[in-house]
């Protein structure tokens, strides 16, 4: 019995650069003390407060199915958290509920294309988005980012893309920690419009953003009509194991949207999205509290790579990583990582596991407490120093 083409080929058969990463999970597991700064989840649990509040809405009887959209009171709450940030009027109509950011990507990508159709999105990337869209029988377009530019798209890179139905963007973005300025946001807004397409606007670290405030593209002229933001409590709120997120969107697309969610997911846990809901009325304070050990550690970075020149901080505006151009030491990335691990017992991933643009650079998470990201800071530096040329 042969499997679907769809389902065999949704890796596309690359990804090499992942190596590192399980290497460093086993050095780990046989006891060795490796400072894993690769996956971007806090070091903090989520907060008691809102497991106490997901109990209490388990055991006060919200464990049936729940409204396959959303809770009411969750999709207006979600509503107003966007409006409010964007400032374009945003109904619960407007809003699905779905497993989490991953999900709505899935979600975003089948309402949108069909079986065949191109889907854009850009490198460097979130390792999931190429299998996203092949797992929708779309078919992946990348248009490559330079680091000269930050990892910002300019239009040139943009027009020599392919035909296509959808663009995907990510902004505060995984992997470089750039997040898109308004020129920027502009660019991508009038492509979207010349060419016709649906945007879909990854904005799940919309609350991690270091200088000024998150922009959604969906606040551009014209785009509300054409954009699906996909938003997420996993980093908003550390809530990553809780599998909670959204889709805002034009009102039809919702209900499209929610009949793709009757045949699959069938909603969402109802006492997950009470806690949801408790989350979100705590505000952007929280919000705030939750983003700041990473903002500090951002800090913490650029000041301990200041009166070096052998790697090159690509700025950091936002989201729980940063990117480090290593091609001063003639290493590929791959290269660096290896041997960093090897030699110092630090993880780091390859920009090549995130695409071809990246290569020559490696990506932190900055998701290890201070001193210990202090630590193995000054050991990647000094080793740095030690094998450039
Ligand atoms: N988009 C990006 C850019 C991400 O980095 C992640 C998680 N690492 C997701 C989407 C999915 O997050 P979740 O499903 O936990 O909301």
């Amino acid at each position: 019995m042969e499997l679907s083409a769809r389902i065999t080929g949704l890796n596309g058969g690359g990804g090499d650069g992942w190596a590192v990463f399980y290497q460093a999970r086993a050095m780990k597991a046989a006891g060795q003390p490796v400072t894993e700064l690769t996956i971007g989840e806090h070091d903090v649990p989520t907060d008691p407060a809102i497991l106490n509040a997901m109990m209490r809405a388990a055991r006060g009887g919200h464990t049936g199915y729940a409204d396959v959209p959303g809770l009411p009171a969750l999709r207006a709450a979600i509503a107003g958290r966007v409006a409010a940030q964007s400032g374009v009027a945003t109904g619960p109509e407007n809003v699905i509920v779905t497993a989490g950011g991953q999900a709505a990507l899935l979600a975003a990508h089948a309402t949108t294309c069909d079986p065949g159709d191109g889907a854009l999105h850009l490198d460097p990337y979130y390792v999931t988005y190429p299998g996203t869209i092949r797992a929708v029988g779309a078919v992946p377009h990348v248009i490559a980012t330079s680091p000269d530019n930050d990892f910002k798209p300019l239009r040139r890179d943009l027009d020599a893309a392919p035909q296509a139905r959808s663009l995907l963007i990510n902004t505060p973005n995984n992997p470089t920690g750039t997040v898109y300025d308004a020129a920027t946001l502009d660019t991508i807004a009038g492509f979207a419009q010349d060419r016709d397409l649906w945007l879909i606007s990854d904005e799940v670290y919309d609350s991690q953003v270091w200088d000024g405030a998150h922009f959604s593209p969906r606040a551009l002229p014209g785009m509300a009509a054409r954009t699906l933001v996909v938003g997420s409590m996993s980093k908003s709120y550390a809530m990553t194991g809780s599998r909670i997120g959204w889709i805002v969107a034009p009102a039809p697309v919702v209900e499209a949207l929610a009949s793709l969610a009757l045949a699959t997911t069938y909603g969402v846990p109802g006492f997950i999205q009470m806690a949801a809901l408790y989350a979100l009325n705590r505000g952007p304070d929280f919000e705030a509290s939750i983003a700041e050990p990473f903002r500090r550690r951002r800090d913490l970075l650029a000041a301990r790579l200041e009166g070096q020149n052998v790697l090159r901080l690509i700025p950091p505006g936002g989201a729980m990583y940063a990117m480090l151009d290593i091609r001063a030491t003639g290493l590929s990335g791959i290269e660096f990582a290896n041997r960093l691990l090897t030699e110092r017992l630090i993880a780091v991933m390859p920009g090549e596991s995130f695409g071809r643009a990246a290569a020559g650079h490696v990506r932190l998470a900055l998701t290890r407490p201070d001193d210990e990201l202090d630590a193995a800071l000054t050991s990647l530096i000094r080793f740095t120093e030690e094998i450039t040329p």
